[in-house]
């Protein structure tokens, strides 16, 4: 691995993607074995540091570590406590003085992780961070579409939802265009950052008319908690304008598949039939979180550089 930390997609090119998809292909068995457990990271140590709430990508890194034989701990916050950079900067020297070796971070600032990798040795993994990037759920979304379909050159992917708030549709934007996608962005007006069209991906205010032929199509969470009032009129209205449905799946290719970072609110950005139904790679996205994230910790303590 070129890099020392993952902060984010934007600074992979298209080979570490690559790199990162294939290891996390001969990492996956190693979660269907009976112990569930190697010795690659054995005497590691992984902290989970979480300013803002989480509950899959959390106990997808604690897993990914334990079974690769590594020691993890959590650092509980306060979702309130918006932390300043000395606090910050104390918290990472405590770590340090503790020998940590891995640090997975949470936070609602954009360069709170930059900031961290600056006075830390250790490994510094973004695990989001505010509305800019949340790199390891694109990375386990290449996976997914990837295992799929072969291939993410040449396939329309359409993200449809909250994209002005969305971490995950920033670093999908970044890692689908580096691997040959073609991404198409679909939401209200007030819900997509003016500009965008400079990141090569096309915009919609017409979620059926951007489904067209979709190879695949992933629902964003609408983001309530960072939105200032106004942005669209309510969820019902937003559901039946922008909720992927049916009628959605309806125009796009027959094989579409349908995608969600989670938490999903059920009838809100996706119907219930959708979320369970054929189509849906839901479950399968998280199960191929831990893979992915078991790839990244292996490559980036034992091949690191700084
Ligand atoms: N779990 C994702 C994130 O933390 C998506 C979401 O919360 O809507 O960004």
């Amino acid at each position: 691995m070129r890099l020392k930390n993952l902060l984010g997609i934007r600074d992979l090119d298209t080979e570490d993607i690559l790199q990162i998809l294939d290891t996390a292909v001969l990492m996956k068995p190693i979660m269907e074995t009976k112990n569930k457990r190697t010795n690659y990271l054995l005497g590691k140590i992984m902290v989970t540091l979480f300013y803002e709430p989480s509950t899959r990508t959390r106990v997808s890194f604690e897993l990914a570590a334990k079974y690769l034989g590594a020691t993890t701990t959590n650092i509980s916050t306060s979702a309130s406590s918006v932390v300043k950079g000395e606090t910050l900067i104390d918290t990472a020297r405590t770590l340090q003085a503790m020998g940590v070796d891995i640090v997975v971070m949470r936070h609602p600032m954009t360069a709170a992780h930059r900031l961290l990798a600056r006075h830390l040795d250790a490994v510094i993994i973004n695990a989001g961070d505010g509305i800019n990037e949340h790199p390891t759920q694109a990375l386990l979304d290449m996976f997914t579409i990837r295992e799929k379909k072969g291939t993410l050159k040449g396939l329309k992917v359409v993200i449809a939802g909250d994209i002005l708030h969305s971490r995950v549709a920033r670093s999908n934007i970044w890692g689908l265009t580096k691997l040959g996608a073609r991404v198409v962005l679909a939401g209200p007006a007030t819900l997509i950052p003016k500009g965008i069209g400079n990141m090569g991906v096309e915009v919609y205010h017409d979620l059926r008319q951007a489904a067209v032929d979709a190879d695949v199509i992933m629902g964003l969470r609408i983001q309530l908690e960072r939105q200032k009032s106004g942005l669209f009129p309510s969820l019902r209205e937003y559901n039946m304008l922008f909720g992927i449905d049916e009628r959605v799946l309806e125009v796009a290719k027959e094989d579409v598949l349908v995608m969600h970072p989670g938490p999903t609110n059920r009838g809100v950005e996706m119907s219930s039939e959708i979320i369970d139904g054929e189509n849906s790679a839901i479950e399968e996205q998280v199960t191929n979180g831990v893979a992915v994230r078991m790839a990244l910790l292996y490559m980036l303590t034992r091949e690191g550089v700084s």
